[in-house]
């Protein structure tokens, strides 16, 4: 009987993606989207405590729940900010 991987040790596929609104503006969105899967069986994980969207202004998760998508941003810009219940746009 093969023993169950005990899932230990990761391999982490990060991109970070921009948005600009014409070829020589600067990017006015990045978000990375990320995957993970064990080192040592390949098995992919899922993504737990995220909403399923699509959105690239709020950390989520697509509908298989492998694929994360996160919001980033210059540090020097400030970061949005979390208040109970959701996301709201502010520097601080
Ligand atoms: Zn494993």
């Amino acid at each position: 009987m093969v023993k169950p991987c005990s899932h230990e040790q990761f391999l982490v596929e990060a991109h970070v993606n921009k948005d600009r609104t014409s070829l020589d503006a600067a990017p006015h969105h990045y978000w990375m989207e990320l995957k993970v899967r064990c080192a040592m069986c390949g098995e992919p994980m899922t993504f737990e405590g995220l909403a399923e969207d699509s959105a690239i202004d709020r950390p989520c998760v697509d509908r298989s729940g492998k694929n994360a998508r996160l919001p980033l941003r210059p540090a020097g810009k400030g970061r949005l900010v979390m208040p109970m219940g959701g996301f709201q746009r502010g520097v601080v």
